[in-house]
């Protein structure tokens, strides 16, 4: 998918992220929601229960609409 945003490198994902799994508890899950994780600044999947049990691990950077899979 292309950016026509001219800012993709501010949103990078983490290394160790994968889209269809939550990044902290490593669940397979359909929709995940995409946050910053404070420590490594990058972005990541996180699944519902991992949004409220661990949000002091992440931001919420709602600064960029995200497009839509084609
Ligand atoms: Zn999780």
């Amino acid at each position: 998918m292309k950016c026509r945003f001219g800012d993709e490198r501010l949103y990078d994902f983490h290394d160790s992220d994968v889209p269809e799994r939550c990044f902290f508890c490593k669940t397979a899950v359909d929709e995940c929601f995409i946050v910053r994780e404070i420590q490594a600044r990058k972005m990541i999947h996180v699944c519902a229960d991992c949004l409220i049990t661990r949000c002091s691990e992440y931001l919420l950077d709602n600064t960029r609409p995200w497009e839509e899979q084609k």
